[in-house]
């Protein structure tokens, strides 16, 4: 089934008692036992429940992935993976993190032993030296969050492959409509399904979807144990805003090309950071690996100062200013102090999320709209 098809129907099952055809919310915390220990596979909540599985059912549909479990956050997925290591175990990540991700890495998890190398991996060669007998996995985040960069998600298999490494890419800002890293060879694909999954910024959710048996097993038991698992109403406003993810993210890619190309060309403005433009370092890359550019856009403002980048920032009428990505609604955000403050000034500073940075996550709004809020809010 192609991608649209499998969006809509994947993981609907008509309801057996009604035949109801949206898989209902079924809001219980535990089920009835006919004798002690027989069920109907059902026993409580945290572990299984039918409108969750049906969304998981669906997202790994999507990434082309036999299994999913979804968690009540994007930071709670990774925090599930990161949950696979112990004490003295090495991890090379990606030097250009969402935030909360960077955050988890060394505020939470470094205390508990496990050692981070941040490296730009857009150069997966620069792997290789942080390779040793401790390392055991590989975290790539592509696009990179804000500054558009993209890591070869091929290469950076074919290292962990060869090195018996677990190589996990968050794909959250490309979505499974522009890019499916489990067919490039990742052995894990995380999601903020806050994002373009979810669509409509409404629901705080994640997602792991892999292909391999004893990994799910471990990922699942990882949920069941700690806990961070999602309602099942959120599990349903999700089934519900997938239903069109096909179509919102070629309004995202058409929007959101107009938008980078006017932007290049404006004069108060010294960088845009798109992979759909030849010019990007990574273009062959990305048009190699994915099968649109998205509407994610960095710009940096001529004007260097924070007080002009505050005064841009909060000058648009349609654009909203707000953390967060990848819903129907265009949205700002100025990555130095909202998203990105959790990362030190030096470390942001080096990977280019300077002050006058600011991040479009654009929409899905009439673009003639949203060029014209970008012309006044610069002007
Ligand atoms: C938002 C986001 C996360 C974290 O997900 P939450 O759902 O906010 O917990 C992780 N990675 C990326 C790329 C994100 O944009």
């Amino acid at each position: 089934m192609k991608f649209g098809t499998k969006a809509i129907h994947a993981g609907a099952h008509p309801d057996p008692s009604t035949g109801a055809i949206m898989t209902p919310i079924y809001q219980t915390s535990t089920y009835v036992q006919e004798q002690p220990g027989k069920n109907k596979g059902y026993g409580y909540a945290r572990g299984k429940n039918p409108t969750r599985e049906a969304l998981q059912e669906n997202i790994a549909a999507l990434e082309n992935g036999k299994y999913c479990v979804c968690f009540s956050s994007g930071v709670a997925a990774t925090d599930a993976v990161l949950k696979l290591l112990k004490s003295g175990d090495e991890v090379i990540a990606g030097n250009d993190l969402y935030g909360g991700t960077y955050r988890l890495f060394t505020k939470i998890y470094e205390s508990f032993g496990i050692v981070f190398h941040f490296v730009d991996i857009t150069k997966p060669e620069n792997i290789l030296p942080y390779i040793n007998s401790k390392t055991k996995l590989i975290w790539a985040e592509t696009p990179t969050n804000p500054t558009m960069q993209i890591v070869d998600i091929v290469e950076c298999a074919n290292i962990a492959k060869k090195n018996n490494l677990l190589f996990v890419v968050d794909n959250t800002f490309a979505s499974p409509y522009l890019q499916n890293p489990l067919d490039l060879g990742a052995d894990i694909v995380m999601h903020s399904v806050t994002k373009y999954l979810g669509g409509h910024s409404d629901v705080v959710m994640g997602a792991l979807i892999t292909n391999r048996a004893e990994l799910h097993e471990k990922i699942y038991f990882i949920l069941n144990s700690s806990g961070a698992n999602p309602g099942p109403m959120d599990s349903f406003l999700v089934l519900r805003g997938i239903k069109t993810l096909h179509i919102r993210m070629e309004r995202h890619c058409f929007n959101g090309k107009l938008i980078a190309e006017y932007l290049n060309k404006h004069p108060k403005i010294e960088k845009v950071y798109w992979p759909g433009f030849e010019s990007h370092p990574n273009h062959d890359v990305a048009k190699k690996q994915m099968r649109g550019f998205g509407g994610m856009i960095s710009i940096v403002l001529k004007e260097k100062s924070i007080e002009n980048t505050f005064k841009v920032a909060s000058s648009f009428k349609v654009f909203s200013l707000a953390e967060s990505l990848g819903g129907v609604e265009s949205l700002i955000n100025h990555p130095a102090t909202m998203t990105h403050a959790a990362i030190p000034k030096e470390e942001r500073e080096k990977s280019g999320v300077v002050d006058s940075l600011l991040r479009l996550s654009v929409g899905i709004e009439d673009v003639e709209d949203l060029i014209a809020d970008l012309e006044q809010a610069l002007s």
